[in-house]
């Protein structure tokens, strides 16, 4: 099995990050996670952890600790600066740089699915302690022997026009899809599409009937 740990950015007594019109970080990014969780497990090839499977509240080192023994860890944002920047961007670890790539198709794959621009693939390293990570984290998660860890901060909530997108329940769910498709490609795992299973099953039942004349 190959095991993926999520990390769902905030909760607990930290649930301040909000748009204007009324999404809380907390809350959207744990959707993602869950439903990364569930599109994962679907294909019977993952194991998943969620760092907080409710609204709780957690240091930033007690989430990267939990890294420890799996095989990816990745933190839900999603992102606020001025209410007019927008976009999706991933980070990923200073002393991980062969994480750039998926790092890349991760941010491409969730700014088209969101038709949201798309800042790319970045690392983010400490000024105080160079060659650390800025992102206390990733720096713990990488810290602990984990080989691929990234913040995905998805979109903007605090630009309205991202905010909408966020606060509806389907495009936090083709978030998480698109981003367990990468995932998938990454481990070389199929994603199992249930409905052409079922057309082929369809089609199959139907050239029996033919063959058996019944
Ligand atoms: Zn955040």
């Amino acid at each position: 099995m190959i095991k993926i740990c999520i990390d769902p950015g905030h909760g607990g007594i930290d649930r301040a990050n909000r748009g204007p019109k009324g999404y809380i970080e907390a809350d959207g990014v744990l959707k993602i996670s869950k439903y990364l969780k569930a599109e994962l497990e679907k294909t019977g090839q993952f194991e998943v952890l969620l760092t907080r499977p409710i609204d709780a509240t957690m240091s930033l080192t007690e989430r990267g600790k939990m890294a420890k023994g799996y095989d990816m860890f990745i933190s839900q944002h999603t992102n606020a600066f001025n209410g007019k920047a927008g976009g999706t961007v991933v980070f990923y670890s200073v002393d991980l740089p062969q994480d750039k790539e998926i790092a890349e198709k991760l941010s491409k794959a969730i700014s088209e699915t969101l038709g949201i621009s798309n800042r790319g693939a970045k690392i983010r390293e400490s000024e105080k302690y160079p060659g650390e990570d800025y992102y206390t984290v990733i720096d713990t998660a990488q810290d602990i022997g984990c080989p691929h860890v990234f913040i995905i901060e998805s979109a903007f909530h605090d630009n309205p026009a991202e905010e909408a997108l966020l606060l509806k329940d389907e495009n936090l769910q083709k978030i998480a899809q698109v981003q367990a498709k990468v995932i998938c490609e990454f481990y070389g795992v199929s994603l199992i599409n249930y409905e052409e299973k079922y057309k082929t099953l369809v089609s199959d039942i139907k050239k029996l009937i033919e063959v058996y004349n019944v």
